[in-house]
């Protein structure tokens, strides 16, 4: 048995608590048949977090998560807390966590599951085969750089900045982490940058060319960010892994993830050097939460992702996987993937069926 580890839960808002139940689940079930050895801590975060103690981001959370092996989030945000102050709105404590973790590197992989393929809503043809991954800078760019804010002119006109910055540390370090990945994958590696107007993406690409040399065996080429959001819907298939920055990122992963059909299927990891965290791409869903219909696959990809990268347990994430491929194939679907002819669940029933696939393939 490896040694104990610890996974830190933050279930957060609005269907949050729902998707991390089922997480929760899966994983109470393999810690009890002696398949792993965790602890799983819960804590608050987001607009919970805010209700609770006045801060989305309480600092006995950033405590424990730097305590944790992993941490496991579900989503934050609502309607309830919009008309708070920027400050304090339970996004903050998700860019928060990421910026205090030091989580760089965002995997978000696009993978078409082939039993889903007419969910999307791109010909068969377009999406069939779509295996992406994009690598997201994470904690620098234009989300974070000074000097940013609104300000009143001298004649009463309002001016809004923010400042699109990255050092060659950062972009070195976000292209090493991508080229490994390529190197493991199918030896594709497209940089995503605005070099032909930005200076600070014209970096990018010369720092992003340099760390290639490290990696031969990796296929470079690079692509301008326009250019990268019209090839991604014409032909998909081309690319193996994608770097890009912080936002060109945020835009392109949400598009490549409508090339597999639902938001409730794509996992996330966000790795630093010592900490790492994992969530769903989606959001907190309030217009579904708390009516039981929620989409646990994307945690439940996301609790793949962690054995792999942060819990030392690859098999466990390829036995996750494979179970969800599992349920898939058996055609059950929770409401935002139902098909004709396929058998609507619910959030719980959906994770039961998981856990059911995955106790039969360990047993
Ligand atoms: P969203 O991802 O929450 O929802 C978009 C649509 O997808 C909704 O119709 C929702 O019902 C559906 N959906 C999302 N996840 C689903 C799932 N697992 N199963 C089934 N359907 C699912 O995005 P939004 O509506 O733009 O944002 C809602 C709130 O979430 C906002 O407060 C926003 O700030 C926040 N948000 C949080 C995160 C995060 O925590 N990482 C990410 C994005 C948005």
């Amino acid at each position: 048995m490896p040694p104990k580890k610890s996974v830190l839960l933050l279930p957060g808002d609005g269907i949050g608590p729902e998707i991390v139940a089922e997480a929760r689940k899966i994983l109470t079930w393999l810690v009890d048949q002696g398949y792993a050895s965790l602890t799983m801590p819960e804590a608050l975060i987001g607009g919970a977090a805010y209700d609770q103690t006045g801060n989305p981001l309480p600092e006995e959370t950033l405590t424990q998560a730097k305590q944790a092996d992993a941490v496991l989030l579900g989503a934050v945000g609502g309607p309830k807390w919009e008309p708070l102050p920027i400050a304090v709105r339970p996004e903050k404590g998700l860019l928060g966590i990421r910026k205090a973790l030091d989580l760089y590197c965002n995997l978000r992989p696009a993978r078409l599951f082939s039993q889903l393929v007419e969910a999307s809503t791109l010909k068969r043809e377009v999406v069939e085969g779509t295996d992406i991954m994009v690598v997201r800078e994470l904690s620098s760019g234009i989300y974070f750089g000074q000097p940013r804010g609104v300000e009143t002119l001298a004649n009463g006109e309002k001016r809004g900045v923010n400042t699109l910055v990255y050092t060659t540390h950062e972009i070195e370090r976000i292209a090493r982490a991508a080229f490994k990945i390529a190197a493991g994958r199918r030896k594709k590696l497209c940089s995503v940058d605005k070099a032909n107007v930005l200076e600070s993406t014209e970096l990018w690409r010369e720092v992003v060319i340099k760390v290639g040399r490290e990696f031969p065996e990796v296929a470079l080429s690079h692509m301008y960010v326009d250019n990268a959001a019209m090839q991604l819907i014409r032909n998909p298939r081309q690319f193996d892994v994608i770097v890009t920055t912080n936002m060109f990122g945020d835009i392109l992963s949400d598009e490549a993830s409508m090339l597999t059909g639902s938001i409730g299927m794509l996992p996330s990891a966000s790795l630093g050097e010592r900490y790492a965290l994992y969530e769903p791409i989606h959001g907190s869903a309030p217009d579904i939460a708390g009516q039981g219909v929620a989409n646990p696959l994307a945690t439940l990809l996301s609790v793949a992702m962690m054995f792999r990268h942060s819990l030392g347990l690859p098999h466990l994430g390829e036995r996750l996987e494979a179970a969800v491929d599992h349920v898939l194939e058996q055609g059950l679907r929770t409401p935002d993937i139902a098909q004709p002819g396929s058998q609507t669940v619910g959030t719980v029933a959906m994770g039961d069926a998981v856990l059911a696939a995955l106790s039969d393939s360990l047993s």
